[in-house]
């Protein structure tokens, strides 16, 4: 197993693959397959009001139509909180945990630099409360690590350098909230470090939480992963695609494809191949090279489009 590349997908079984998180999964698996890596499947289903078993057994049904097979699918983060709790406590004897009692509108008001992608950047305001006024507070708090003011560097395999300051760019970020569950930073830097993930490929919109998974797993004893946040896919007439365009959901788009027209469009459309034809992922995984994916917003051909 040594020097063997291990990916995953990690999906969240709270409804059907949008195109997006079928391209994500595809560049995964692509990556890892093209190498004789292993692939690990797992369920984040942290929001338990929002997944079910029945989301997850469609995924993979989904997942075993596109030819993305898996070698292993590590237990949900459903089923996990005992090994969070212990990670947590790694964290605690550390001394880089404090309560937070912030509410919602406190924290939107607060007058701070935001970061790149909006949030704001946690100021610090609980991190020197006195015992009388935690206690004075009377509800549960959320749970914060503190950050060092220390720059995170990564070189993405598909955005190049991303570099940020986690004091200044971010702020001591919230571990466990206030009900008791655990935020995704934590769940998801135990996971991929337990499962002895080596690449982590995800959409672009993750990329800026990458540099606090990067300052976890430093606290937490694992290596680094090496990243690669794929390009979102855009409409041809430019627009975001997103999870509200029902037609593009993988419930829609089974029942008017084939996998490997669905494949080939999206492989052409990120410049993994040169000719819009079918083709299948693991015919795709024998000529899969990181330098052909285009790093910017990948605008799809007009295939899925036309054949409504
Ligand atoms: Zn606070």
């Amino acid at each position: 197993m040594k020097n063997t590349p291990v990916g995953r997908f990690a999906p969240t079984p709270s409804g059907r693959m949008h195109l997006g998180n079928v391209f994500a999964a595809l560049v995964a698996w692509l990556s890892v397959r093209s190498r004789n890596g292993h692939f690990v499947l797992r369920m984040e289903d942290l929001d338990t009001q929002r997944t079910s078993a029945e989301f997850a057994e469609i995924l993979r049904q989904d997942l075993l139509w596109l030819g993305l097979n898996w070698d292993e699918e590590t237990p949900a983060q459903s089923a996990r909180t005992d090994v969070y709790d212990r990670y947590f406590s790694l964290l605690e004897e550390k001394g880089l945990l404090y309560p937070c009692y912030c509410t919602r509108s406190q924290l939107h008001s607060i007058n701070a630099p935001h970061a790149s992608d909006g949030t704001y950047v946690y100021p610090g305001t609980c991190r020197h409360l006195t015992n009388a006024q935690k206690e004075a507070f009377g509800r549960n708090p959320s749970w914060r690590v503190c950050v060092p003011d220390r720059d995170y560097e990564i070189t993405d395999l598909c955005q190049g350098i991303y570099k940020e300051n986690l004091l200044h760019d971010c702020g001591d970020f919230v571990v466990r909230r206030a009900d008791g569950v655990y935020v995704y930073q934590l769940a998801v830097t135990v996971d991929d470090g337990e499962a002895g993930v080596t690449e982590v490929v995800r959409g672009q919109d993750l990329l800026s939480s990458a540099p606090r998974q990067m300052y976890l797993q430093e606290l937490f004893g694992f290596s680094h992963p090496e990243y690669g946040h794929v390009p979102m896919l855009l409409a041809p007439d430019g627009r975001r695609l997103s999870k509200r365009d029902k037609d593009l959901d993988l419930g829609y788009l089974r029942q008017n494809m084939t996998p490997e027209s669905l494949i080939g469009t999206l492989a052409f459309s990120a410049g993994l191949i040169d000719k819009e034809i079918p083709i299948s992922a693991r015919e795709l995984a024998s000529q899969f090279t990181w330098k052909k994916l285009r790093g910017d917003a990948i605008t799809m051909t007009g295939t899925l489009f036309s054949a409504k």
